[in-house]
């Protein structure tokens, strides 16, 4: 539960002083942060202060009317909307994806809750983007979120991929996929409620919204934004999660073919898969079948 008010900076001040104890550092922005009871009040410069928490209605009520609640939250439209000031340090679940551009290997899916209170925590785990990470960086670095952090992964192997690609195009998978990790995570997290979802954007999200009809579409509070690591945490910590759990499905999957698959879709990808081709294994359990690669590698198979 969040609510927002408005007040003049008097009272701004006057708050200030009644939550003089148990003050936390403020976020940028802000005058004050304190937890009082299950409510967090942060009051920032501009007379905006949010209450979050158990007991939000009864903390407000001793000081305004709100202007807001999360629960009239605005379904995102825009496909670049700017996202709200102060959102990099709401408590956000992130979302993000792996492996759509690797032939081999699965699809995997991380959705991850970073409230405000952990932030500082992850940001000295030295979290960024994912991509600029070694392998044994991201390694050490999930198995340390996930002991403080609920998430949720879908990881989509190539066995299961290949099946659903038949029936539903690459961005609808993703589509399905952050759905249900968001439902996940949300279940996790009952009866708290994040500030706001940022899914890392990697279509409109009008088109996003249409490849979900027919699903229950987690809506509420939800933004989208390409780069979305750079916005918030949380999606950082998604990326590293995901990229993790990917990992971990790319070793299983090189030791049950007994060569290195590689990740990428270029040319050492035609290679390796051509030499699964001429070893008998089947490429759908390691590879997505949809990918240009799988002819390629077919016609380096037979020419030799
Ligand atoms: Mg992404």
């Amino acid at each position: 539960m969040q609510e927002v008010i408005k007040v003049n900076n008097a009272t701004l001040k006057q708050m200030n002083s009644h939550y003089a104890s148990n003050q936390q550092v403020p976020p940028v922005g802000a005058l004050f942060r304190v937890k009082q009871g299950g409510t967090i009040i942060t009051g920032y410069n501009s007379g905006k202060v949010m209450f979050q928490g158990t007991n939000v209605t009864s903390e407000v009520s001793k000081w305004g009317k709100p202007t807001t609640s999360t629960n009239k939250a605005s379904f995102p439209k825009a496909t670049n909307s700017t996202l709200p000031s102060g959102f990099d340090t709401w408590s956000v679940i992130g979302s993000d994806e792996v492996g759509t551009g690797s032939y081999f290997g699965p699809l995997t899916v991380a959705s991850v809750y970073v409230t405000s209170e952990n932030i500082e925590t992850v940001r000295k785990l030295g979290i960024q983007d994912s991509k600029k990470l070694t392998d044994p960086e991201i390694v050490k670095m999930a198995k340390q979120l996930i002991t403080f952090l609920p998430y949720h992964v879908v990881n989509i192997m190539p066995t299961k991929y290949n099946q659903m690609i038949e029936k539903y195009n690459q961005g609808q998978l993703k589509a399905l996929c952050h759905n249900l990790a968001l439902t996940n995570v949300l279940k996790k997290i009952q009866p708290e409620k994040p500030q706001a979802i940022l899914i890392d954007q990697f279509v409109a999200p009008s088109t996003y919204y249409r490849y979900l009809k027919g699903q229950s579409i987690i809506h509420e509070n939800v933004y989208f934004q390409t780069k979305g690591e750079q916005a918030h945490l949380a999606v950082a910590a998604a990326s590293v999660i995901a990229r993790y759990v990917s990992l971990e499905a790319m070793d299983e999957l090189t030791a049950n073919a007994g060569i290195t698959l590689p990740i990428g879709a270029g040319n050492a990808v035609d290679q390796i898969a051509a030499k699964l081709i001429r070893q008998g294994k089947p490429l759908a359990d390691y590879a997505k079948l949809h990918f240009a690669n799988t002819q390629k590698a077919q016609a380096i198979a037979d020419n030799k």
